[in-house]
């Protein structure tokens, strides 16, 4: 008994000291985050990107603000997951990873918040933002078609729809349904021609499939070239990445396919993101959002989208020349959002047409 009273006297205690804590300081808004740890020169990130120019970009912001970047490198998933456990008691103030399917992930689980910033509304199109903005592109792909030079005449090609013709039975490559690319390729399907007409396209892939999907996008490429199929779903940067290859072979391949965007002449070709997002237990929410702002501004964009042979999000930045050769084209004209919206649905049809 005696125990119970003075627990109830030390939360009471503690209580009223957390209270008077929040009220007496008139700037805790400004200084203080919502655990009350006082806010320092410092930003730290979890990202998924490992490239020497975006070092130079952190040291240019740090040049700029006297902000300090701190950086933790891991695999997306990973950083999820960390993110996850760790909690409130987590390092990172931002989240940095690649799709939009994925930043929903860390959205639905709480992992996000909301930010208000007229400069990344500027920025960042409205399509290529949560609606609700807990996350923001910053780097812009196209999941495109990908033909053997050798074999294809791009004339044959026209949309993703034209893949499950018989004329291209045994000559389709893709990666698995396990990749959130594919997940989100699917969803952006639903999103544009509703559930039924998505699973008959699922399933007239698997019906033209060159093998059972295995590999990440370079191996569809390269199967290409080693004769296993003609066409592949890919993602541009690959491409890019591959012709700039350390592998000879890799150089190789890339140069042996053409990149052909499809659907021109009717829902667009399915784009996607990079994005970042202010952590929901961020302790250094001002100097984050400097950094997000930052890094969309016309400056940054052309480094932190080139890095990777991306597309920058921000309309006043000009592509760089090798995506400039492949053209423009048309994009799908859906909220990025609805990629993590149709998520569920789209692992649904991918299971039940047998996509592995
Ligand atoms: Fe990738």
């Amino acid at each position: 008994m005696k125990n119970l009273k003075i627990t109830v006297l030390s939360l009471l205690i503690v209580t009223l000291l957390t209270l008077t804590g929040c009220s007496s300081d008139p700037k805790s808004d400004t200084v203080n985050n919502e655990a009350g740890a006082k806010e320092s020169n410092v930003v730290n990130l979890y990202t998924d990107r490992h490239y020497d120019t975006d070092q130079a970009l952190y040291e240019l912001f740090t040049k700029e603000t006297g902000i300090k970047v701190n950086i933790v490198k891991a695999a997306s998933d990973e950083l999820i997951e960390r993110l996850a456990r760790e909690g409130q008691d987590t390092q990172a103030d931002l989240l940095v990873t690649a799709d939009a399917g994925r930043l929903n992930r860390a959205k639905e689980q709480g992992l996000l918040q909301s930010v208000s910033s007229e400069t990344l509304t500027k920025n960042v199109p409205e399509n290529l933002r949560d609606k609700d903005s807990e996350w923001f592109g910053l780097t812009m792909r196209a999941r495109v078609l990908v033909y053997s030079k050798d074999r294809v005449n791009p004339t044959q090609l026209s949309t993703y729809e034209n893949l499950i013709e018989t004329q291209w039975k045994g000559k389709v490559l893709v990666r698995s349904s396990n990749a959130v690319y594919n997940q989100s390729l699917l969803a952006s399907f639903i999103a544009l021609e509703g559930e039924e007409k998505t699973k008959a396209w699922a399933k007239g892939i698997v019906a033209n499939l060159a093998r059972e999907p295995k590999g990440n996008d370079r191996d569809q490429a390269k199967a290409i070239v080693a004769g296993v199929g003609d066409v592949a779903i890919m993602n541009t940067y690959y491409i890019g990445k591959m012709l700039h290859s350390s592998d000879p072979e890799e150089v190789k391949v890339a140069e042996k396919v053409g990149v052909f965007f499809p659907n021109q002449a009717t829902t667009g070709t399915h784009i996607n993101v990079s994005g970042i997002g202010l952590t929901k237990n961020a302790k250094n929410n001002a100097n984050a959002i400097k950094l997000m702002e930052f890094l969309s501004s016309d400056i940054a964009q052309k480094q932190f989208a080139e890095a990777n042979f991306e597309y920058p999000v921000n309309p006043n930045v000009e592509p760089s020349e090798l995506l400039k050769s492949w053209g423009d084209f048309k994009a799908q004209d859906i909220n990025l959002s609805a990629l993590g919206e149709y998520n569920e649905q789209a692992v649904k049809i991918f299971n039940e047409v047998g996509w592995k």
